[in-house]
């Protein structure tokens, strides 16, 4: 045994051996709002539907490494204009990660701004390429002279923005990230994961600028367990990326199922206006709650900031409530949690487990 540890230590690369690896809390049982899933299923018959395509799917056959249809049907949903192209990936975190590799020259650097999605600084840790995070504004909007200058400093060859952000839930102003994709020397991606419960898109601005990509998943329209999320934007770009996309990043069944859901997009987009709808009344009660503040959101989660975040946050796990505590997390997280929406009857148990916890800790 210390044979191995020793060697581990003296091969793995210590920036790898110093990560602790993404954490994910068991959830059997619990009233799941921590991971920004969308909580409904699709109704029976469009399951129905599924199935019959699943039971003959040719799984003895590797997948369709450029299954066309699918990415036909992606353009369409998404009104792509001619020299624009759709690349696929397992999940959008695989995308990250091709985008950096592709760009990845000795020295240089991927910039992102902070607190915001944790894959873009992993990402960048495991390919042992240089990071800088720009601190937002004290309200989470983008901290435009920071930015700038980070931008000039740095020359950042890769720049993402989440659009909404995540975890803080607002959607940075179209006019600031313009303004950053026209002073930034490298490519700007803006990551629209929340697209659906948001209003504004960069993906109409496309043609504008020639170092700009937009990122989506259906992670969190329906589809986390498919894992599949893509990248539009010019051929020129996205021909470079799919050298290095390994050759079945995407299997048969999540093409297939896929393919079959964005048939029936429009039920997906209903699902997301309740979402909207039952955002706005979960916004409402918990800003009634004395002691806690709750940020406005253009996605389908809330962040909020409490007294007391890691005991509210072990009270609501206690009361079979999972949310996220983000205190620890970022400086500008303290005291933060990020609660998903659910269903009616989910936010009502998490309201209800939320008021019993700090009537407890009072
Ligand atoms: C959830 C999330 C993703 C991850 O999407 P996957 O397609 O599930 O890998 C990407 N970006 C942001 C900002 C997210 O919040």
């Amino acid at each position: 045994m210390s044979s191995i540890s020793t060697l581990v230590s003296q091969l793995v690369r210590p920036e790898i051996l110093a990560l602790n690896a993404y954490h994910v809390p068991v959830s059997a049982g619990m009233v799941k709002l921590d991971a920004m899933e969308n909580p409904y299923l699709v109704p029976l018959s469009l399951r129905e539907e599924i199935a019959a395509v699943v039971s003959g799917a040719a799984i003895n056959r590797y997948p369709d490494p450029n299954p066309l249809a699918l990415k036909r049907k992606i353009a369409e949903l998404l009104q792509l204009k001619s020299g624009m192209s759709v690349l696929l990936g397992n999940g959008s975190d695989e995308l990250i990660q091709l985008l950096a590799m592709a760009v990845n020259k000795p020295g240089t650097t991927l910039l992102s701004v902070e607190p915001s999605f944790v894959m873009y600084k992993m990402i960048a840790t495991f390919l042992g390429m240089r990071y800088v995070g720009v601190p937002l504004a004290q309200d989470f909007s983008l901290d435009m002279s920071a930015m700038l200058a980070a931008i000039e400093r740095d020359k950042p060859a890769l720049i993402f923005l989440a659009y909404p952000n995540n975890p803080t839930g607002n959607a940075f102003s179209a006019a600031d990230i313009k303004q950053i994709i026209a002073a930034a020397p490298g490519l700007v991606v803006v990551d629209e994961a929340y697209y659906a419960f948001a209003e504004g898109s960069f993906v109409p601005h496309l043609a504008e600028y020639p170092n700009l990509l937009v990122m989506r998943t259906f992670s969190k329209l329906g589809m986390a367990g498919l894992r599949l999320g893509f990248l539009v934007g010019s051929e020129l770009w996205l021909n470079e990326l799919e050298k290095l996309r390994l050759p079945y990043n995407v299997g048969v069944l999540p093409q297939l199922v896929a393919e079959k859901l964005l048939d029936h997009h429009d039920v997906l987009l209903a699902q997301a206006e309740q979402i909207k709808q039952d955002r706005s009344l979960l916004l409402q009660e918990l800003s009634a709650i004395k002691g806690v503040k709750v940020y406005p959101s253009s996605a389908n989660f809330l962040l909020l900031r409490v007294a007391r975040a890691k005991e509210i946050f072990e009270g609501l796990k206690q009361r079979g409530v999972l949310i996220k505590n983000l205190h620890g997390s970022h400086p500008m997280l303290q005291d933060c949690l990020r609660v998903t929406v659910g269903t009616p009857e989910e936010n009502r148990r998490f309201l209800e487990a939320f008021n019993e916890t700090i009537t407890q800790l009072a």
